[in-house]
């Protein structure tokens, strides 16, 4: 098969900072873009898998699935991009099913028959690596099935994060329906917890952050947050108690649940995405049982629910407040991940890998 070298950032193995790696990208086959990536999110995702904080880390690793680019080529077959189009890819480059009920219905990422292809640290069963190898790199090639048009009203750079952090807060807020006459919570502000923010103020929810940071308090009120309460502060959440109808937990460490279902209307859930290292303590079914609350999780989102979020963010003007880093800064930002000093997310400008 004929391959073009690409220019990435990886992780060689737990501990080490990420250093440059040469890899190779597929020449692009029938139904393929291929494009230049120009800014790529940093995911807390990437920070777990690239310091092999989940299992089955392979390494090299090359992190990253908030990828907006430029496309340079496409295959014959391809009729949504050519060249010079804006491009985005977010968490999923593929899948080796399409046919189950998930994938029919347009949820690729509950694929029944496990055929979900990650952006990252997935089996590439076109052969050019190991695993996929994701948006920390020059450039890339991807099923154009599984790439996102983007406007060009939108700063490209600030939109990036809509690849992940975006859709994963969009897809259980409309899952769970909130809207206006809804009241949400939102748990962690970080780069998930700042656009479930965003997303939950513009879909017209009344909204609630939950924080340990103090310091994010105005912040969060900026970013759209009608109530602020401090998470670590007994009071304030007690104050919470049977407030809210739907709550998006976007926390990377383990914590306590049961403050959160107490601050569950009757019916109320609970949607975990945060996925700690360490699991959280097993919660107090006392407080799901009074009140037929639930706890729930949620994986990222579907491709076509992607696209009608990222048609949603173009027509409100939403996108991620970031702070724009080069390459060879991401060690020191997942140093700033851990320490949740994050506002609110980093994005690489990858021009320093193009040449
Ligand atoms: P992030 O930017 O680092 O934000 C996480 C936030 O969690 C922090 O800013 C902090 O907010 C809060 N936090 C951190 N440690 C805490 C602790 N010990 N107790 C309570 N709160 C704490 O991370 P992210 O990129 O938003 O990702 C968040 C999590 O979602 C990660 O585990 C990631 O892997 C996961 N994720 C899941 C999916 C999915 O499909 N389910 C998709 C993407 C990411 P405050 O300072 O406000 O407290
Ligand atoms: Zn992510
Ligand atoms: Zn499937």
């Amino acid at each position: 098969m004929k391959t073009t070298p690409a220019r990435a950032y990886a992780a060689f193995d737990k501990s080490s900072p990420l250093r440059p790696f040469d890899l190779q990208r597929r020449a692009p086959g029938a139904r393929d873009v291929a494009f230049d990536v120009l800014f790529c999110g940093v995911c807390h995702s990437d920070l777990h898998t690239a310091r092999s904080e989940w299992p089955g880390t392979v390494y090299p690793c090359v992190p990253g699935h908030e990828i907006v680019g430029q496309v340079t080529a496409v295959g014959a077959a391809v009729t949504r991009f050519k060249a010079g189009d804006r491009v985005a890819v977010g968490c999923m480059v593929d899948s080796s099913c399409r046919t189950c009920a998930s994938c029919k219905e347009g949820l690729e990422q509950y694929c029944d028959n496990h055929g979900t292809v990650y952006t990252y640290n997935s089996v590439d069963k076109h052969g050019a690596g190991p695993v996929t190898y994701g948006g920390y790199s020059s450039h890339m090639v991807v099923d154009e099935d599984f790439c996102l048009r983007l406007s060009e009203k939108l700063d490209p750079a600030a939109a990036a994060p809509l690849l992940c952090a975006g859709i994963t807060t969009w897809s259980p807020l409309k899952h769970w329906g909130a809207g206006p006459g809804k009241r949400v919570g939102v748990v962690g502000l970080g780069g998930l917890g700042h656009m479930a923010l965003k997303l939950a103020h513009a879909l017209g929810a009344h909204t609630t952050l939950f924080t340990t940071s103090a310091g994010k308090a105005a912040d969060a009120k900026r970013l759209g947050a009608d109530e602020v309460a401090i998470s670590k502060d007994a009071d304030a959440m007690a104050k919470c108690a049977r407030s809210l109808d739907l709550i998006v937990d976007t926390v990377s460490a383990s914590h306590d649940l049961d403050p959160l279902t107490n601050a569950l209307r009757r019916d109320g859930a609970l949607v975990l995405v945060g996925v700690p290292e360490h699991g959280n303590p097993a919660p107090a079914v006392v407080n799901l049982i009074f009140g037929r609350r639930s706890i729930a999780g949620s994986l990222i989102g579907g491709i076509r629910e992607t696209q009608e979020m990222l048609d949603f963010c173009a027509e409100k003007g939403v996108v991620a407040d970031i702070e724009k880093i080069r390459p060879d800064q991401v060690d020191e930002a997942y140093a700033r991940m851990l320490k949740s000093d994050v506002r609110y997310r980093f994005v690489i400008d990858m021009a320093p890998l193009r040449g």
